[in-house]
């Protein structure tokens, strides 16, 4: 058994994508004067919500297999420290080489120096959140190693030389015209009579990555979950392009977040029904691969699996937070948030947006960040996910662990001081009053500073004429 110690406490910053370089309000902004990106994501989170709600109302037994996927993740949570040393040992048995990093850096070079040793300049691989967080694909090209993404979406993002903005649908704010303008100016050799037909597009991709899986030797993968009873690895996908990488080349190298694992073949069944229902709103998925080591004869000959810790470790060290770790990455929460919904992916300036991005991003990197207030708090996102991550609680959770300036610390206790008696508490009601004011057909769109902070980016009600109380004794 291997004795990397995992305990890196954070992701390090300056390697990967998960620290943005801009606050999310100001990119925000900007994201929200963009009026295609907000028509791109309004059409494509509609589609997807309506194709979850119904297949999700097929089921009789929803709420119960939420609460199996709930009570799976926790127990592995709170059974890593058996259940990966099993997964290890049951790849090896298999002929398969595992591999422990610490962080981004540490499994970058592991992957970089696997590839070096096949003595090949490039890889195919199939789309993964780990990679994308590691920055493996920076890592390659600094090291002389092109990487193709042979996800259709995923190529879409790296043709257009553009970052992800969907967890399930990469390049979610691209429209047909867009691609089809990203396929003629980046592919090589693509028909110029291409039209923006969506089957024209796929075909043009398919011809582009064919003779990519047929001549590399190398490819990487991300992975769903890995079995430790069996070192079974399984990978989800809708367009065949994982198996082809899964398959054809001579190694395969896996990265993996150490929070995939499930313990038994049985586990895989609740999480098999409950992902690809919750993220592209379908039955079961189109294909599931699955494989165990090495076959002699049969697909990649050599298979390394690098398990990633980069900030997982400090996340399961919150009794508070840790659950962000249950995630399965089906992108439901970011489907029904009004917030996602209007500023899309790029303005949380990580790999993981959203409501899991706005609790998991935070708690990877230990970074001070605006990300948990990217939310109204409404409550959608624990609706919808399909593990029951309480995503609304822990960003209150987080947000009180963020720095507060003083003016609303001190605005804060004068609330608290006003509630804490029934006479300030009515009087501090007719007071608010005053609002009434300056209020205009019905709103206070500008208070004085320090107060300002708070109309600067939304609107005040005006305060009803009669308070409750008043209301209440004069009925
Ligand atoms: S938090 Fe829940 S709903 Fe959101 S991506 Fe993860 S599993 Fe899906």
């Amino acid at each position: 058994m291997s004795q990397t110690f995992l305990g890196m406490p954070h992701a390090p910053a300056g390697v990967g994508h998960l620290h943005g370089d801009r606050p999310f309000p100001d990119a925000a902004r900007d994201a929200l004067a963009n009026t295609q990106l907000r028509r791109n994501l309004g059409h494509a989170t509609a589609t997807i919500r309506a194709k979850r709600a119904s297949v999700v109302g097929e089921l009789d037994d929803w709420e119960e297999l939420r609460l199996a996927g709930e009570a799976l993740k926790a127990y592995t949570m709170a059974h890593l420290d058996r259940l990966l040393p099993q997964l290890e040992a049951a790849v090896t048995a298999r002929g398969g080489v595992v591999h422990w990093a610490r962080d981004a850096t540490e499994a970058n070079q592991i992957v970089v120096d696997l590839v070096r040793a096949t003595g090949t300049d490039e890889v195919v691989k199939v789309k993964s959140m780990a990679t994308a967080e590691i920055g493996l694909n920076e890592a390659l090209a600094a090291a002389g190693i092109a990487a193709v993404e042979t996800d259709l979406a995923e190529l879409i993002v790296q043709l257009g030389h553009d970052e992800p903005s969907h967890i399930l649908v990469p390049a979610i704010h691209r429209n047909r015209a867009e691609i089809r303008e990203i396929f003629l100016r980046e592919m090589p050799g693509v028909d110029p009579e291409l039209t923006d037909e969506p089957r024209r597009l796929a075909m043009a991709a398919r011809a582009h990555l064919r003779a990519k899986f047929l001549t590399t030797k190398v490819a990487i993968s991300g992975a769903n979950f890995g079995i430790a009873e069996t070192g079974t690895i399984t990978v989800v996908e809708s367009e065949g392009n994982g198996r082809m990488c899964l398959t054809l080349p001579d190694t395969l190298i896996t990265v993996m977040g150490i929070e995939k694992v499930v313990p038994t073949w049985t586990d895989l069944e609740v999480f098999l029904q409950l992902l690809p229902r919750s993220s592209t709103g379908e039955r079961m998925n189109p294909y599931t691969s699955t494989w165990t080591g090495v076959t002699p004869g049969d697909g990649p000959q050599t298979f390394h699996l690098v398990l990633v810790d980069n900030g997982r470790t400090a996340v399961l060290a919150d009794p508070a937070g840790r659950s962000a770790l249950h995630c399965i990455r089906c992108s439901a929460c970011l489907n029904v948030c009004p917030v996602y919904e209007r500023a899309g992916g790029h303005a949380y300036g990580s790999v993981y947006p959203g409501p899991i991005g706005a609790v998991l991003t935070p708690q990877l990197t230990g970074a001070a960040t605006s990300l948990p207030y990217a939310s109204s708090l409404c409550g959608a996102c624990f609706d919808a996910c399909p593990v029951r991550i309480d995503i609304p609680s822990m960003l209150v959770h987080l947000r009180s662990t963020q720095p507060h300036p003083a003016t609303e610390r001190a605005a804060f206790e004068a609330v608290a001081w006003t509630m804490a008696s029934a006479g300030r508490f009515r009087l501090g009601e007719r007071l608010l009053r005053l609002g009434r004011l300056i209020a205009r057909r019905g709103r206070i769109r500008r208070l004085p500073p320090p107060l300002s902070a708070w109309t600067d980016t939304r609107d005040l009600p005006a305060p009803p004429q009669q308070t409750f109380r008043d209301w209440w004794s004069a009925r």
